[in-house]
């Protein structure tokens, strides 16, 4: 299949969103109307591309944000709603390559972005159904030892405090007979994303950053004053951030072999019997296990199933996507059998080879000092730290990149296969993931 094949698809999968039918009025920005200039511009309406300008505004930038599509019309406005502490990819990682000590500081940041999320929905009162509580949950008592130890490991090592919850009381969190054991998070929760991705364009709006939707930016001419190119006219800045996620299209033809592709699909169910809905996660936790290919839940206000999983390395579609959902909702929960799935949809993850998130700058050309920045790879798990990363880079352009040059210096390989052939080559090492998941 064709490297970009899965974006023929993407829109739609995002349209058919329980998000984009309970989000109501979406706030609507018009297209650049012809060329510009400013401090900073911004490529992209997600949740990083937003949270830099409200960063950068706050900082004094005079910003401009430019949107192909629709502000959250990529991940931010489709994804599992789950904001979860740490990183996609373990500690490990980042300890191996940058030492303990900034290790530290990169799991620290990981809590301060869910404390700014948190802010964020109360200073500027985003009504997005915020709900606290995450439960990581181990589906055999071989991952329940591996779950136990890496929790002891991130409180003896980060400081950071998790619940335990043994065999005999996980069916009182989760009533499923499919997990083993589990871990209980506070401070980490869940979220309607597309109520707070249009939540934070209205904040950025308001705060004075200029939003172009419809605005796709096909051309970036890096210099002294990058200058990106639309339809409308060229806008021209002191400094540039790419925050396209996999969107950006040729743009930064360097970055897109460092990211790649991967579907993961949603089923909403239909409203359920209250009383049902509030036995199934008594917590109202957002749930995840711990397998590789892994399942998430989480209940909604209005006592659905949110349920997530199944991945497509290939992109393709899967096949009656709905129902597919639904068995898999059924394996985790026998009692909904007779339940429908109202809403199914999918999205595109974009995973760095390692999981770790890839920050930096583009290489300048010319004598002048690097000024493209991009923010991208964060690997199924940029909820809460993509708000982190739009903090780090405004330090960053503002003079003070001593938190973002941490994140730089994570080294990253391109996919084997290149932009168009590494679809194929993940698919093969996934299907050994999956053979992984299933003996365990
Ligand atoms: C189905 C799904 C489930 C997920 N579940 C979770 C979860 O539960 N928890 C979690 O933490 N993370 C989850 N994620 C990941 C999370 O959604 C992302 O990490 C996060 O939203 C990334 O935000 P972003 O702003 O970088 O990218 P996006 O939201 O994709 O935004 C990028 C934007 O840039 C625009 N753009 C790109 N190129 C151009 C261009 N050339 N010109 C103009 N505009 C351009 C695009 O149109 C797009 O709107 C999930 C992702 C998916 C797809």
């Amino acid at each position: 299949m064709p490297s970009d094949a899965w974006l023929a698809t993407d829109l739609e999968l995002s349209r058919a969103s329980y998000y984009a039918a309970t989000a109501g009025h979406a706030p609507s920005f018009a297209p650049l109307p012809g060329p510009t200039s400013c401090d900073v511009a911004v490529v992209g309406g997600g949740l990083t591309g937003l949270s830099a300008a409200i960063e950068l505004r706050q900082r004094g930038f005079d910003v401009v944000l430019l949107e192909a599509r629709e502000i959250g019309s990529g991940a931010s406005g489709r994804n599992g709603g789950q904001a979860i502490h740490g990183l996609a990819c373990d500690q490990a990682v980042i300890e191996s390559q940058l030492g303990l000590a900034d290790a530290r500081r990169v799991w620290d940041l990981s809590i301060e972005a869910l404390d700014l999320l948190r802010q964020r929905i109360a200073v500027h009162r985003i009504e997005c159904d915020w709900q606290e509580g995450y439960l990581g949950v181990a589906c055999s008592p071989s991952k329940g030892r591996s779950l136990t130890a890496w929790a002891d490991r991130i409180e003896a090592v980060y400081g950071y405090p998790l619940a335990r919850i043994g065999p005999g009381e996980m069916r009182q969190w989760v009533d499923s007979a499919r997990f083993h054991s589990g871990i209980h998070d506070p401070r980490s929760g869940h979220l309607h994303p597309l109520k707070y991705t249009q939540g934070l364009a209205r904040v950025a709006a308001a705060q004075g950053v200029r939003i172009h939707a419809g605005t796709p930016v096909r051309a970036l001419a890096q210099g002294a004053a990058p200058v990106l190119r639309t339809d409308a006219g060229e806008v021209r800045a002191r400094q540039v951030l790419l925050a396209g996620n996999l969107y950006l299209r040729g743009i930064a033809p360097k970055l897109e072999p460092r990211i790649m592709p991967v579907g993961t699909y949603i089923g909403c169910s239909e409203a359920l019997d209250p009383v049902l809905a509030a036995s199934l996660v008594p917590s109202r936790s957002a749930v995840c296990d711990t397998n590789f290919v892994l399942d998430y839940f989480r209940p909604t206000p209005d006592h659905r199933m949110l349920y997530g999983g199944r991945v497509s390395y290939s992109t393709a579609t899967p096949r009656d996507l709905a129902e597919s959902m639904r068995a898999r909702m059924v394996r985790t929960f026998p009692q909904l059998a007779a339940c429908r799935i109202e809403y199914a949809w999918g999205g595109f993850v974009d995973i760095t080879m390692n999981r770790a998130p890839d920050f930096g700058r583009l290489p300048a050309v010319g004598g002048h000092a690097a000024n493209v920045y991009y923010l991208q790879g964060f690997s199924g798990h940029g909820l809460a730290f993509s708000g982190l990363a739009g903090r780090v880079v405004a330090e960053a352009m503002a003079g003070d990149a001593g938190r973002f040059d941490i994140f730089a210096r994570l080294r990253h390989r391109t996919f084997p296969g290149g932009a168009r052939l590494r679809t194929p080559a993940l698919v093969l090492a996934m299907a050994w993931y999956r053979l992984r998941d299933m003996l365990a």
